[in-house]
């Protein structure tokens, strides 16, 4: 069902006339991971080696983020991986506001569909997508809650490879995913009942 649901939305992305990102693209880059991941990865758009091969993050950030996940003990296999625009922004500018809102409603079906427990934003157009009144400098590193999501705020992997003094501290910030998941799994326990009378009422 879900699967089906999955492959009927990457059918709509990789057609999309929304935008016109649409005119440039070689192809939509709709995301990829299993259904049940727990773990969604959020980018800011495709680039070139993306756009070329229908997939994110293949190119020289996206190594460093499988370094990354590979230091938390995680695959790309284990994790959904997807962007705030699914086509490639020419000569790889920043996503226009029209852009990023043509684009909305997909990341928004994917979430609902995927329903992870944590969502790593990966750069400031990510953080703003789910928190837009933030800065990536003041909230990189934190986890936080909502609607039932753990959020873990990241500056992009590719600013590493343009600014080497953010490799460390995004090796640093990534390292709190397993914490981020952890709180996840606990906050979705059912809690044991706090009045044991009441508790007792519930099962006659
Ligand atoms: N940068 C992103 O934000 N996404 C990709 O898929 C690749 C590079």
């Amino acid at each position: 069902m879900k699967v089906q649901a999955l492959d009927e939305l990457y059918k709509r992305i990789s057609v999309c006339p929304d935008c016109d990102l649409c005119k440039t693209r070689t192809h939509a880059v709709p995301g990829e991971g299993p259904p049940g991941a727990e773990v969604m990865l959020v980018g800011e758009g495709p680039g070139f080696y993306e756009d070329q091969q229908a997939r994110p993050f293949v190119g020289p950030a996206g190594r460093f983020l499988e370094e990354l996940l590979a230091s938390v003990g995680l695959s790309r296999s284990q994790v959904y991986i997807t962007n705030v625009v699914k086509c490639r922004p020419p000569d790889n500018r920043d996503p226009l506001p029209s852009e990023i809102e043509a684009c909305r409603k997909y990341l928004q079906n994917q979430i609902e569909l995927i329903r992870p427990r944590v969502i790593v934003t990966l750069g400031r157009y990510s953080l703003a997508w789910f928190f837009p009144k933030d800065t990536i400098s003041k909230v990189h590193g934190h986890i936080r809650q909502r609607d039932g999501i753990f959020f873990l705020h990241m500056y992009h992997p590719a600013a590493a490879l343009h600014a080497g003094n953010l490799r460390k501290t995004i090796l640093e910030d990534f390292k709190r995913v397993p914490e981020a998941l952890e709180k996840a799994r606990a906050a979705a326990q059912p809690q044991p009942a706090a009045d044991p009378a009441a508790e007792q009422m519930r099962l006659f």
